[in-house]
């Protein structure tokens, strides 16, 4: 394939996968999240990598599918997608664009890095004031990704995406 056709048809499959949400929080794509691990021209067709954000998500068997629908609504329906499981995906893999989007959206994002903690962390700060006053509610809220926690400023319920 020509080098110039192959960057074309890359930045196109890279365009497409930013348009696709995280099921659980739509305003988070699977590339904020860190999921794409390769794009590449393979035999007569595609690969995309995608690496599952953990095992326990529910999401996970639903994110190939809608990556290969969103694809071939494209044009593009001859694309394998592999999910690939080690390494493992870590919450270090999410964007800094994700973060502030996590942020923005309410939700506390993974607060330092899953590589140099033991722990699953504790949020910065109450996404909605700001106050770092915050107590835990429960180690798992609405997914076991999340922790439920409460502002003592605001009162204000959120969820912190813990590190891991
Ligand atoms: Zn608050």
């Amino acid at each position: 394939m020509e080098r110039d056709q192959e960057h074309i048809i890359r930045k196109k499959i890279a365009g497409l996968l930013h348009e696709v949400a995280d099921p659980e929080i739509p305003i988070i794509s699977i590339v904020d999240l860190g999921m794409v691990i390769d794009i590449r021209p393979e035999n007569s067709h595609w690969r995309v990598d995608l690496a599952p954000t953990y095992s326990g998500c529910p999401a996970i068997d639903v994110i190939p599918i809608l990556v290969k629908t969103h694809l071939a609504e494209a044009g593009l329906d001859d694309i394998q997608i592999e999910m690939e499981i080690s390494p493992p995906w870590s919450t270090d893999w999410i964007s800094d664009l994700g973060n502030q989007k996590l942020l923005n959206y309410g939700i506390a994002p993974p607060n330092g890095r899953a590589a140099d903690q033991e722990y699953e962390g504790k949020p910065r700060s109450c996404p909605q004031c700001g106050s770092v006053e915050t107590e835990l509610i429960s180690n798992y809220g609405a997914t076991p990704c999340k922790a439920s926690y409460k502002c003592l400023s605001c009162l204000e319920p959120f969820e912190y995406f813990k590190c891991f």
